[in-house]
């Protein structure tokens, strides 16, 4: 066997399983019987040493040749805020910028809500994160490194992952969705499609281009990907008002796209985030208003109640407004329910994510 000397290192965290097994019959001239051992540890333990596993007991230059091709290393922790059971933790990533994820805890199991972007570019007038503007795109190995951190160095039983971290994910699509093959993969961590949420703020291309996928069987489709898309106003002035993106894809453009995009299941639907704000986005009419605007769409509305940042000039309505809003909804017949606001202390809630102060990378 040839053993190539000088090839770079490939952080092994970005790759699906039949791209691995197609480096290693690139480079090593060997097949799924290596790669598979090495893929299913990383995945399933968070750590892979080619050199302790069994397969490999016969090809120790082998074992090297992976190891050092393929290193595996977790981003280190370098920040976690809140004390309870759910919090926020950040990982320093390899040009110093850190990623922000929030561990949720549900009644039986833990969800993971993940970063796409360090950033975002969409200017929502009501997000924290949008303050940091964007500084750059995950790729797919910072994506799957928020999980595998989140189950294997924090010991959390993660079950679901939403991509409602810091970020636009339909801006980075291709880095997302080869994130999601990843973890979906039956011999790695296996997390079901239905358990995987992509957020977005109403990017309609990216909606399309994930209504085609959700069409397909694998090994190209994602069925039963579940998508959310945050609504936050009923109306386009207020919309265009709240989230620039409306104005290139008004309510009329994403309504279309919504109602395109293909629930197999019966019992599936879209979800539709929308953040109550005080005297804003909160009265009985825009509660018709959403209800008229989701005619004839399978779709769930999440309420969350507005997580203030330091200085922001949003409030969030007291809670009784917030039930009186959700049982408006309810009572017009529209599938809806009230979030929880977990997380608030640890500015890790929804919307809390990048805090300016640690915008730039710290001195190395
Ligand atoms: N860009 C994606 C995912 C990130 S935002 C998207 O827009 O969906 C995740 C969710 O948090 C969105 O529904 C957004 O409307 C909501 N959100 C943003 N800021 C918030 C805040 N301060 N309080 C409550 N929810 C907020």
């Amino acid at each position: 066997m040839n053993l190539p000397q000088q090839l770079e290192p490939v952080d092994p965290l970005g790759l699906d399983l039949p791209s691995l097994v197609a480096a290693f019959g690139e480079h090593f001239g060997k097949g799924e019987y290596h790669a598979l051992p090495f893929f299913r540890s990383l995945h399933r333990t968070g750590a892979s040493d080619p050199r302790n596993l069994p397969e490999y007991a016969r090809d120790p230059n082998l074992a090297e040749a992976v190891a050092a091709r393929f290193p595996v290393r977790l981003p280190p922790i370098c920040g976690r805020f809140g004390d309870g059971s759910t919090y926020k933790f950040l990982l320093r990533l390899r040009d110093g910028l850190e990623s922000e994820s929030v561990v949720i805890a549900m009644k039986s199991h833990k969800s993971l809500c993940v970063s796409s972007q360090v950033g975002c570019k969409m200017g929502c007038a009501f997000c924290e994160t949008a303050r940091l503007g964007h500084l750059r795109d995950l790729d797919a190995g910072e994506i799957v490194a928020q999980v595998l951190v989140a189950r294997h160095v924090l010991g959390e039983p993660v079950e679901n992952v939403v991509f409602m971290g810091m970020g636009e994910p339909m801006d980075n699509l291709d880095q997302v969705l080869r994130a999601v093959r990843i973890l979906n993969e039956p011999r790695g961590l296996g997390i079901p499609l239905p358990s995987i949420t992509i957020s977005t703020v109403g990017h309609v291309d990216g909606i399309r281009r994930l209504a085609r996928l959700a069409a397909l069987p694998p090994p190209e489709g994602f069925p039963r990907l579940r998508l959310a898309v945050s609504l936050n106003a009923p109306n386009d002035p207020l919309r265009s008002e709240l989230m620039p993106v409306n104005r290139r894809w008004n309510l009329a453009r994403l309504r279309e796209a919504l109602l395109e995009y293909p629930l197999s299941r019966p019992g599936d639907a879209l979800f539709l985030e929308y953040v109550l704000l005080e005297g804003v986005n909160d009265s009985r009419d825009h509660a018709i208003e959403i209800v008229e605007l989701l005619q004839g769409i399978r779709a769930c509305v999440n309420l969350i109640p507005f997580n203030p940042g330091p200085d922001s000039p949003y409030r969030r309505p007291p809670e009784a407004r917030a039930r009186e809003f959700l049982q408006w909804l309810l009572d017009a017949g529209q599938r809806c329910r009230l979030r929880g606001t977990k997380g608030l202390d640890a500015m890790a809630a929804c919307g809390q994510l990048g805090n300016p102060d640690r915008k730039r990378p710290r001195r190395r």
